[in-house]
């Protein structure tokens, strides 16, 4: 099937907005495997819109439309789209009911014009929005679609997921399953050069995509059932973990501190940290996820050295001589950490975040990071230059949660020393 993307609103040719639902339904579409030859964006323009639409409908099946479904007069998709489509609108009282609730519910009152909002198709259907007043629509017209999403990122990516590509699998005669797979360590590159080859694939599909500190591969597979197309996802993932191996931290999960808690709370571990550089980031991503009192009880955040010393023990000699930014502090930070909290696992960071306070010994982006547990540790070297604070941060709590996670697994721990206590901890 063939399809075009048509994102509606004067703000998109303005630049005051970026046009992020056009790169989401692309991703969305090229996983249903379905290809989209064109994305558009149109001003707030009947005329305009309408030229648009009778071209790309003579020759593409699925029209996706984004924006332009709210009360004022320059929303005119559903309008336009509709006589494209030879369908009329009608009011309806169901989704009226629902948007002076909504407004109620805010405590305020519904306009004339809210009542636009409350019009859906004659012939084709409603699409329900549990996050906004105007539902999603959908036109057919003689085998062709258009789908009628809200503007609203917050809205327009639920009611695709709950409702639009349901519907669109049901109407392919299938239904759509997928597994997503994180990876912490090799970065995209990397992931591309040993995997590349099982992007190129049909059904299932499989994308890639980048985020702060991992990567993450989505595979997708159509089926006439749920559990087939689930177990065709599955046995498509073992090409994955057989090439990247434990670099795949975890399946379907919000992020590595979530795995990182499951692990902990299926070993009986506790965990404690003490942060630096990351000023509690770490304890921070622990402490998010639900469940997390089980695992984690207290840490520290320890920014200057007299806090290193007074809460962690760590020695003044130990500062004095290699400074609060080295492998040696990060170590002793951790064993710190680990007696102070009686815990089984210590996580210490400490490092140079910037944009200041960098030099040619120790520049911005340095971060030592330690992982204790009894009488060892293991350090790692991080060198982000050319980070953003934020950035250095958050990679460098992603890495530590793993060292955690592979220390609780017991699997080795990529780009680390292990040192015993009292051993002189130099990277
Ligand atoms: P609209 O439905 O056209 O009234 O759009 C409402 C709001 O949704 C806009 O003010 C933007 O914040 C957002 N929005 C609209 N179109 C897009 C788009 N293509 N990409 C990202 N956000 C959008
Ligand atoms: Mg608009």
């Amino acid at each position: 099937m063939k399809a075009e993307i048509i994102a509606v609103g004067t703000e998109l040719l303005l630049g005051d907005i970026l046009n992020t639902n056009a790169q989401f339904l692309s991703q969305e579409l090229a996983a249903m495997g379905i290809t989209v030859l064109h994305q558009h964006v149109v001003g707030d323009n009947a005329g305009r819109l309408k030229e648009l639409v009778e071209m790309a409908k003579s020759r593409s099946e699925l029209l996706i439309f984004s924006g332009g479904l709210g009360p004022t007069a320059d929303d005119l998709t559903k309008e336009t789209v509709a006589a494209c489509y030879h369908d009329t609108l009608r009011f309806d009282e169901e989704e009226w009911a629902k948007i002076t609730g909504f407004f109620a519910r805010m405590g305020r009152e519904t306009t004339p014009n809210n009542r636009k909002q409350a019009m859906v198709p004659a012939r084709g259907r409603k699409l329900p929005n549990p996050n906004g007043t105007a539902p999603g629509v959908w036109f057919e017209d003689e085998g062709r679609i258009a789908i009628l999403l809200p503007g609203p990122p917050n809205e327009l990516r639920p009611l695709w997921k709950n409702a639009a590509a349901p519907m669109l699998a049901a109407w392919q005669n299938c239904v759509l399953h997928s597994v997503v797979l994180r990876v912490c360590g090799p970065g995209e590159s990397e992931v591309e050069a040993k995997v590349g080859h099982l992007f190129e694939h049909e059904n299932p599909t499989a994308a890639i995509y980048a985020k702060t500190g991992e990567v993450i591969i989505r595979i997708t597979a159509r089926a006439a059932t749920d559990a087939e197309a689930e177990a065709a996802c599955r046995d498509y993932a073992k090409n994955f973990y057989e090439l990247l191996g434990d670099a795949v931290y975890d399946e379907d999960v919000e992020g590595m501190e979530e795995t990182l808690v499951r692990i902990l709370r299926q070993k009986g571990l506790a965990i404690t940290t003490a942060e630096s550089c990351t000023g509690g980031l770490v304890s921070q991503r622990i402490t998010g996820v639900p469940g997390a009192s089980e695992v984690f009880r207290f840490g520290f955040v320890t920014y200057a050295n007299e806090a290193k010393q007074r809460l962690l023990g760590v020695e003044g000699r130990v500062l004095e001589k290699y400074g609060a930014v080295s492998s040696q502090t990060a170590a002793a930070m951790a064993f710190g950490a680990l007696d102070a909290a009686g815990a089984d696992l210590a996580l210490a960071l400490t490092g140079i975040a910037g944009p200041g306070g960098g030099t040619p010994q120790k520049p911005v982006g340095l971060v030592y990071i330690a992982a204790a547990h009894g009488d060892t540790v293991w350090v790692k070297k991080l060198m982000l230059a050319g980070r953003s604070r934020e950035t250095v941060r958050l990679r460098a709590s992603q890495q530590a949660l793993d060292m955690a996670r592979r220390l609780a697994l017991g699997l080795l721990i990529p780009g680390a020393r292990m040192f015993l206590r009292g051993e002189n901890a130099e990277l």
